[in-house]
């Protein structure tokens, strides 16, 4: 395992290497651990670092963008590529401000707040378990009565600075899609049950940003509309969307008993909302949302109609009359999932090197297609051209079919970087490769070894992403 170079002869490595069954496995990973690796190896860095950060912002550094990146296409994947009854859509962060106005947001966007006495620290009212008592300083009956705070993010649009040229930084992508929704099912030539999907930036501004990555002021939504014929079969649409996110969580790899798909109860819905379902998972500090799926009736596009006067009604050929459709709704936030990646992802697991030492090792257990790397290639020496030459070449070769990626210097160490940023594939070349045309492959997760023809790795890599 790390620290322990290849050499020829192989078979031994295999029979020496152990793990042992996940030791760590139940023990809690902290947000720090998580955040800590993130900062380490190039997945998340804080914004704006060296001015001190900005709450509620971050970067994503060169694994991260891919990562996050693969998230993404994962999504879109499954929810537009598969389908013939889904397109896409991308529409702009800024809108006309009388969007806000007709969807509600203008009035009723907001969080309940409340400030220490004592400590000056701010909390949102809803997250308080016990009101009476400060959970920062501890003070006894400190708190600010609570007042609302809208969280939507304002700009001006144009030279002047004035009421007139107030405009917000969308909190969610869906108004995008509403107000399009003629535009969207002429020029596709679409007629409900059919949806509309979208990727792009939201802005919040969060009373409380924190948990690293779950709550932030800027983020990324995936979010689908599929707008069904009000025909009796709308609950028959929202239970497919939920089965088939399930599916793509469990697809993914996302460990079941960390995911939960809650049932949202009527009093805990908007009065305009059929159904509704919560996709929580269990983070370090406990159950938090990664998307909602919301039977949204008609509600969205008549709050549009009424304040347009725009009639965005479609001609349903079953009743011979103009109708307002239906909305199943799934919001999912991508950088709430991709940090449920990471986490689920991250394990601490004891092994035993061919000398008997035991070891610890920090692995991402990523899916290979969110993996930021899936095959990385090694010389086992840097100072042997012929080694270094076979080795680049391989990974030219793999680099059209895979997220590739060389690198030299100590095999042990080399394992332990690509353990730790979910490397699924490793392809070691040493002086057998020169005698017989084989390369080692070490699998991450079993840690085991095996020689591949050089000419069948493709095939090996293929079946196994
Ligand atoms: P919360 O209750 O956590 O504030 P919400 O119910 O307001 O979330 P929605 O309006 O349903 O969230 O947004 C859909 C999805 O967008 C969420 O499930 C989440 O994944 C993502 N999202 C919302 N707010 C944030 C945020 N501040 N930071 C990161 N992701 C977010």
């Amino acid at each position: 395992m790390a620290g322990t170079p290849l050499s020829r002869g192989f078979p031994w490595h295999l029979s020496n290497y152990r793990t042992m069954a996940a030791p760590t496995a139940e023990r809690p990973v902290s947000m720090e651990e998580i955040a800590a690796l993130a900062k380490r190896r190039g997945f998340i860095f804080q914004s704006s670092e060296i001015y001190g950060g900005i709450g509620g912002f971050w970067d994503y550094g060169p694994l991260g963008a891919v990562m996050k990146r693969n998230v993404k296409n994962a999504w879109w994947h499954d929810t537009v590529e598969l389908r013939d009854d889904v397109v896409g859509f991308d529409s702009s962060i800024i809108m006309h401000p009388a969007t806000w106005e007709a969807s509600g947001h203008v009035a009723a966007f907001h969080d309940s707040m409340v400030d220490c006495r004592v400590c000056k620290h701010r909390f949102r009212y809803d997250h308080l378990k016990d009101t009476s008592r400060c959970p920062d300083c501890g003070s006894a009956n400190s708190f600010t009565e609570p007042r609302n705070f809208n969280l939507m993010l304002k700009t001006s649009v144009g030279p002047m600075e004035d009421t007139s040229s107030l405009a917000y930084l969308r909190p969610e992508t869906a108004q995008g899609i509403f107000v399009n929704f003629k535009n969207i099912y002429q020029t596709a030539r679409k007629r409900p049950p059919f949806g509309v999907a979208q990727i792009g930036k939201a802005f919040r501004n969060e009373i409380t940003p924190g948990n690293f990555t779950f709550r932030v002021r800027e983020f990324e939504q995936a979010e689908l509309e599929y707008f069904v014929p009000d025909d009796g079969h709308d609950m028959e649409a929202f239970h497919e969307w939920v089965e088939r996110r399930k599916a793509w969580y469990a697809n993914y790899g996302i460990k079941p008993e960390r995911l939960r798909f809650y049932e949202l109860k009527p009093e805990e819905r908007p009065h305009y909302a059929k159904a509704g379902v919560d996709v929580e998972y269990l983070f370090p500090w406990g159950w938090g949302e990664l998307e909602s799926i919301a039977h949204r009736g008609t509600y969205d596009l008549e709050a549009h109609m009424r304040a347009s006067g725009k009639d965005l009604r479609f001609f349903d050929e079953a009743t011979k009359r103009r109708e307002t459709p239906l909305l199943i709704e799934s919001s999912a936030g991508i950088d709430r999932t991709m940090l449920t990646f990471l986490v689920d992802a991250y394990e601490r697991e004891m092994s035993t090197d061919p000398n008997g030492k035991e070891t610890e090792r920090t692995v991402l257990r990523l899916h290979p297609k969110i993996a930021p790397v899936q095959a990385a290639v090694f010389s086992l020496a840097r100072n042997k051209p012929e080694l270094v030459g076979r080795a680049q070449a391989i990974e030219r070769a793999l680099r059209p079919h895979f997220r590739a990626q060389y690198d030299e210097g100590n095999i042990g160490q080399l394992y332990r970087r690509q353990d730790e940023i979910g490397t699924p594939f490793c392809i070691t070349v040493d002086y057998e490769t020169l005698e017989n045309g084989s390369v080692t492959v070490r699998e991450r997760d079993t840690m085991r070894q095996e020689r591949i023809a050089e000419n069948h790795l493709l095939q090996y890599l293929e079946e196994r992403t």
